[in-house]
């Protein structure tokens, strides 16, 4: 049996402190172009990038995470494409 070091290893961080708001762009594909803003007082989502300057916005609700805008955006580029190709 040797000896043991011991190396405390420190434990994984994790960032769960702030959730996440910035996305990458389905038109200018931009990593970090889309920035999405929550009204809760309005119940208004609104997704936008800074980059290319497309938006989005749609209704929320008090559960309505940043992420559920930016996917219900990608839903919609996709209906479009969709159409589009099949025209
Ligand atoms: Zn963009």
């Amino acid at each position: 049996m040797g000896k043991r070091k011991s190396t405390a290893k420190p434990p994984p961080k994790k960032r769960m402190d702030k959730l996440d708001t910035v996305f990458s762009c389905p038109f200018c594909n931009h990593g970090t172009g889309v920035e999405c803003r929550l009204d809760m007082k309005n119940l208004i989502g609104e997704a936008s990038c800074r980059i290319c300057q497309e938006s989005f916005s749609t209704t929320i609700n008090a559960l309505t995470e940043p992420i559920d805008i930016y996917s219900e955006w990608i839903d919609e580029c996709e209906r479009v494409n969709n159409y589009e190709d099949d025209g």
